[in-house]
């Protein structure tokens, strides 16, 4: 066939697609000229895919989705088809890894950087006082962790221009989707491999994604560090979670493959049902705590009165595993990636000079605010910066002219509210036309994508017991959307497809 026809893009309004049967191998970003009559059984076969595997969240049109498990399910956002990426790119962001880990560790222990590092911040920025403030309190009584597991997401970019792999963030807390990304990898193989004649791609180029089982691994080994056989893993969520599904993957591993039992609780319930027994043991109700594993916690939203806070300091100073400890929380701060970032900061934690010159090639430009050339730069071209708060969880950046708005508006009050921020180069990756699925249908669109590589580090007094890669995070989002968030709604999960 080669008459036009047309799919719904996300505006509304209609695109036109050629009518074409490709069949030789290719990149997947050629694959947009495909024959709509093809496109429509890939949409179907992979909506059907994710119901039958798990690969959903809750319905935000279902009260109760985000409560009930079973009830209002969708499946998640997600791409049709694996986004290209490069290989030589793709072996430097997982090499990253272990380095990344050990520097967090080691920034961790080091309380005064952190505290300096933070301490115009927190005069300007209400949620990170409160969590500095946790900080100086575990300082004064002498508290050590001497069990450290993290569970991280390093975030990047491939910068069109220079081809190079930029950080965006470092996410030390709650960092999202080890279990759906896993499934979103699995339906792009099957999809592949189904349709291999159509699309003539190589389901063995997206890589396996074992984050899932390996961050399921690290949980386990933490619990056995803690070494009480009765002891459980408390996940930390919020009231209302309607990607709880992701959550439940996790846990369901640690149950099925290594018989480890969680719990789930809220702030508000930890503080009313939480014990700490004069050792330091953690009891909900009559269970022990062994490791504390944080969905929920990282936003100040978590923590809507002095209940929670109280919640979040019970847990610090007992004696369970923190995935993450309140120093690993500070150390995954904006603020401290940017005071990573200038000159000779990172040789005070790492030693081994390969390592160092390997994490200073993925930093991109950071600035703090009082720098008034950058700020005077960003105000005259803010299309090249971000301006970043002290926040997780997508939708908090600054873009564009509201750049330039902002820093003259501060200018103006002369406040410390600008130690609140970071300014940070803004990075372009190439726009790829991309088929994003969403709420059943699907859109075509011009998309960019954010690599995220998971990570576990575990170690105790004496020995780093795990510090691996383990297993990805694409997300791509339509290319006019500043934010990045899957939850958040402006992106959709996808995979690696190695070129
Ligand atoms: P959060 O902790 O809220 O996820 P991020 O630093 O990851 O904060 O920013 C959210 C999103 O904003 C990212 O997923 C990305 O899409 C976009 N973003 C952040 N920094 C940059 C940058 N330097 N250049 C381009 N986009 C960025
Ligand atoms: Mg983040
Ligand atoms: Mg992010």
């Amino acid at each position: 066939s080669s008459s036009p026809m047309f799919l719904p893009i996300q505006s509304g309004r209609v695109e036109e697609i050629k009518t074409q049967y490709h069949n030789s191998t290719k990149p997947v970003s050629d694959l947009h000229s495909l024959d709509l009559e093809l496109i429509q059984r890939l949409v179907y076969d992979s909506l059907v895919w994710s119901s039958l595997h798990g690969l959903v969240v809750g319905d935000k049109n279902v009260q109760r989705s985000g409560t009930v498990p079973g009830v209002g399910m969708v499946h998640a956002p997600f791409a049709l088809l694996p986004m290209s990426f490069p290989e030589s790119q793709w072996r430097q962001a997982c090499e990253l890894a272990p380095i990344f880990n050990e520097l967090v560790d080691r920034v961790s222990l080091d309380a005064n950087f952190l505290q300096e590092s933070l301490s115009r911040t927190k005069k300007a920025d209400a949620f990170t006082s409160r969590l500095l403030d946790i900080h100086s309190k575990m300082l004064e009584s002498g508290k050590k962790e001497e069990i450290r597991l993290g569970l991280h997401r390093s975030d990047y970019m491939l910068d069109e221009q220079t081809k190079l792999l930029l950080q965006i963030e470092l996410n030390t807390i709650s960092s999202s989707f080890p279990g759906l990304s896993c499934l979103v990898s699995e339906l792009h193989r099957s999809i592949l491999n189904q349709y291999k004649e159509h699309l003539g791609l190589d389901s063995r180029r997206i890589p396996g994604n074992t984050a899932v089982s390996q961050f399921a691994e690290a949980l386990t080994k933490a619990w056995k560090e803690y070494n009480n056989p009765r002891a459980v893993v408390m996940v930390v969520v919020q009231p209302e979670e309607r990607n709880m599904y992701d959550q439940h993957w996790l846990c369901s591993v640690l149950k099925e493959r290594h018989d480890v039992t969680t719990i789930r609780k809220t702030l508000a319930e930890i503080e009313a049902q939480g014990v700490l027994l004069p050792d330091g043991t953690l009891l909900i109700g009559n269970q022990v705590i062994a490791v504390i594993y944080f969905r929920a916690g990282y936003a100040p939203i978590d923590y809507p009165s002095e209940s929670e806070w109280r919640a979040r300091e019970l847990m610090e100073q007992s004696s369970a595993v923190k995935c993450p400890s309140i120093s690993y929380h500070l150390t995954g701060t904006k603020k401290v990636q940017q005071e990573l970032a200038k000159p000779n900061v990172l040789e005070r934690f790492l030693e081994n000079k390969e390592d160092i010159a390997k994490l200073r090639k993925c930093f991109a430009g950071l600035w703090s605010l009082d720098d008034s050339n950058t700020v005077k730069d960003a105000i005259e071209r803010p299309e090249f910066y971000v301006m970043k708060p002290q926040r997780e969880g997508g939708g908090n950046n600054i873009y564009g002219d509201d750049v330039r708005k902002t820093l003259l508006r501060l200018q103006v009050e002369g406040s410390e509210e600008d130690a609140a921020y970071i300014l940070m180069q803004r990075i372009f990756p190439t726009i790829v036309p991309t088929f994003l699925m969403r709420d059943g249908i699907c859109h075509k669109d011009h998309a960019i994508s954010e690599l995220g590589i998971y990570s576990a580090y575990l170690r105790n007094k004496e020995n780093v017991i795990m510090n691996e890669q383990c297993g990805y995070l694409m997300r791509t989002k339509v290319s006019s959307s500043n934010e990045g968030g899957v939850a958040a709604g402006f992106a959709v999960l996808d995979s690696v497809y190695l070129t």
